[in-house]
């Protein structure tokens, strides 16, 4: 599988530029879009689904034109939309039922057996028999997942899949990902929460404001805000000049003040101490100080 997309534009009617001059080629695995909101991930998201036609760009899935061939593109797609809901009053079992049969599993002993592993994968086997609408909102989300790839897509896109969950299952829902992440498959996951790239996207792109300003991979991102992570127990007044100083990642209370993180290109004579980044320290400084100098 490989998805090239290549000088993608896309303005609205009323004018707003969303995406400009989107360069970019996906291939197997875990892709991640990561990008603060009004970024134009969504934008991004519905044309790459076939929701949405770009203004102007060329786009290939698995060799289709996305503008062409968008048909057989939506044969290989599966998507979770970030707002999800179900309209139904069908249990958890038949609304997997009703996906796998929409997505062109004709024989009903296959569509048992699939809508059986999902709701296994998933962890909503015990709950099968409950209402979809009455789950809740971490199992929804789980279903969603599911009904998103009984159908076996070639390309899943997943859109702010972790928003409004709680942190237990925020962790399940991304092990889920990882787990049905495959040979011969791309998935791509867009998020504004640095957390959901950081456990299990192998590359990952940044958008910020409609315009690219990083691809590559998590680890290579990091490397580029290495010496530019820092800590330091600070107080009072001194606290605050660093506050408005610089973007401070963390602050944790001590006994006699502030533990602080930040990030910063030259703290001048301000004693503190490198310490090694995170993905969200390189996401911060690449976003205070890199990305719009791209
Ligand atoms: P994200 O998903 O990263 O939050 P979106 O793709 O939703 O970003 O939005 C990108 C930009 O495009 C934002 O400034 C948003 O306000 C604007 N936008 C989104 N949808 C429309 C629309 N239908 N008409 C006009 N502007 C839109």
């Amino acid at each position: 599988m490989k998805i090239s997309i290549q000088g993608l534009n896309k303005v609205y009617d009323n004018g707003k530029h969303a995406l400009n001059d989107i360069n970019l080629e996906i291939e197997d695995g875990m892709f991640g879009l990561l990008g603060p909101n009004g970024a134009g991930k969504s934008t991004l998201m519905r044309i790459l689904v076939t929701l949405m036609m770009p203004t102007t760009g060329k786009v290939q899935i698995n060799g289709y034109d996305l503008l062409k061939e968008r048909k057989e593109i939506r044969e290989i797609l599966g998507y979770l939309p970030q707002d999800f809901r179900f309209f139904t009053k069908l249990k958890t079992w038949e609304f997997l039922d009703y996906a796998a049969r929409l997505a062109g599993i004709k024989s009903k002993k296959v569509r048992t057996d699939k809508v059986d592993l999902w709701l296994e994968k998933v962890g909503l086997f015990d709950v099968r028999e409950r209402n979809a609408s009455k789950l809740s909102g971490g199992m929804k989300r789980r279903l969603g997942i599911a009904q998103a790839l009984i159908g076996d897509p070639k390309m899943l896109v997943v859109d702010e899949p972790t928003t409004g969950l709680d942190p237990e299952e925020r962790i399940r829902f991304r092990n889920i990902l990882s787990d049905i992440s495959q040979n011969e498959t791309i998935i791509i996951l867009s998020t504004h929460i640095v957390g959901d790239i950081s456990s299990i996207c192998q590359s990952m792109t940044l958008l910020d404001n409609g315009f690219l300003s990083f691809t590559g991979s998590p680890e290579e991102l990091i490397n580029k805000s290495r010496d530019h992570v820092w800590q330091i127990n600070t107080s009072g007044t001194d606290y605050d000049i660093l506050k408005n100083k610089f973007p401070v990642i963390s602050t944790i209370p001590t006994d006699s003040g502030w533990e602080v993180q930040f990030v910063a290109d030259d703290i001048g004579d301000i004693k503190a101490n490198k310490i090694e980044p995170t993905l969200e320290h390189a996401y911060v400084y690449f976003m205070e100080y890199l990305s719009n100098k791209n």
